[in-house]
């Protein structure tokens, strides 16, 4: 099973189980294959085996716990301005987190270096002693292959086409190194706090629109795109060419830079979707009605996801997510153009793991890797 030892520390590292039979009960594993894969784990230094754990008569359990110097993961979230960053344990666990002005348009070469240089700053103060790095792994925001690492055709990246992000980065650290689109590590992040959740999509609204898809505790990739909603065609009265040269793409109308573009014209001085989400809270009729209609052809374009992959729940995060006249919108498109059954037990609801989603899907996804 892929990622079972990952599922495996996981459990011990929250403090779920202690034992080798609770793994067994909670994993779903049998006891032999739980066993082979302990010895692995506490083989790579990963887990640590001692003392007696709680007794029930009988035969005293040892007490399996995360070696404290198990490793770290280094992680970051780029965004168009700014990039999060952040050292976590092999729990997932964040030790220290960052955010750092980075812009996207500099291109891929100065962006990567200066990501892998941010992540040696954090490293020399913030790493405990002795306590290795086992991996370093990023968002992007953006298309990503999964098989390569490369970014392909991204709007609003200049020079990041077909570049290798991966083996930049891994030129820096010679160890596993994750690239995912961002809007499936905050899918993969969220999901934690989702545990009940078979399907859940996570739409992430911020500069861009992205969406990311956990079926039964796995990501979807699909071949790379799935959950990549951005060029979606949309109904509207006017036309609007799109930066992938098509026409009236839901990106052109409702992501946070088409938002902005739109103040801007109007002389509505914005530089960020939170300068947007500002405006709203502000009541400037303007920042509401676009962000009103951005939430409905969002929405729209939801319904028919909803009907045809039927999710338990839909968490909105990004940027724009706090903007409370969005989710209404697309609450009221999904809620009003579904079928029954989808909708009947359907949550459409804001992020519960906040603005580090992606960095604890990151940590989620690369401790996988490093497992492998
Ligand atoms: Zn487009």
């Amino acid at each position: 099973m892929r990622g079972a030892q990952g599922d495996l520390l996981r459990l011990v590292a929250a403090g779920h189980a202690e034992s080798r039979a609770e793994l067994a009960r909670l994993s779903g594993l049998a006891a032999s294959s739980v066993s082979l894969r302990v010895e692995e784990l506490i083989g790579s230094g990963l887990l640590v085996e001692e003392g007696a754990g709680t007794s029930r008569g009988g035969r005293r359990p040892r007490r399996l716990r995360l070696s404290p110097s198990a490793g770290l993961l280094a992680v970051a979230d780029l965004g168009a301005h700014h990039a999060r960053l952040g050292l976590l344990d092999l729990s997932g666990t964040p030790l220290v987190v960052e955010e750092r002005p980075c812009d996207i348009a500099d291109g891929p070469e100065a962006t990567i270096d200066g990501m892998a240089a941010a992540f040696e700053d954090l490293l020399s103060a913030h790493g405990p002693p002795g306590v290795p790095l086992r991996g370093v792994g990023t968002g992007i925001p953006g298309p990503v292959d999964p098989a390569t690492g490369r970014v392909v055709a991204p709007s609003r990246m200049p020079g990041w086409n077909n570049f290798p992000v991966a083996e930049r980065l891994g030129a820096h650290f010679d160890l596993p190194v994750l690239v995912e689109n961002d809007a499936n590590l905050m899918a993969a992040g969220e999901a934690r706090s989702w545990p009940k959740c078979e399907t859940l999509m996570v739409l992430k609204a911020g500069s861009g629109i992205g969406c990311g898809v956990m079926v039964n505790g796995a990501l979807h990739r699909g071949r790379g795109a799935a959950g990549d909603i951005s060029h979606v065609r949309v109904r509207s009265d006017s036309s609007v060419t799109c930066s992938c040269g098509h026409d009236d793409c839901l990106e052109a109308y409702a992501s946070g830079a088409a938002l902005m573009s739109v103040l801007n014209e109007q002389g509505i001085p914005v530089r960020r979707p939170a300068d947007v989400v500002a405006l709203v809270e502000d009541g400037v009729p303007e920042a509401t009605a676009l962000v009103r209609n951005a939430g409905r052809l969002i929405g729209e374009v939801l319904t028919v996801l909803v009907n045809f992959i039927n999710p338990d729940a839909i968490v909105v995060g990004g940027s724009l997510s706090p903007a409370e006249p969005l989710i209404a919108s697309i609450r009221a498109a999904v809620y009003e153009r579904c079928l029954p059954l989808a909708t009947r037990d359907l949550e459409i609801s804001t992020s519960r793991s906040g603005p580090d989603a992606a960095l604890l899907g990151a940590g989620s996804l690369l401790l996988d890797a490093v497992l492998a």
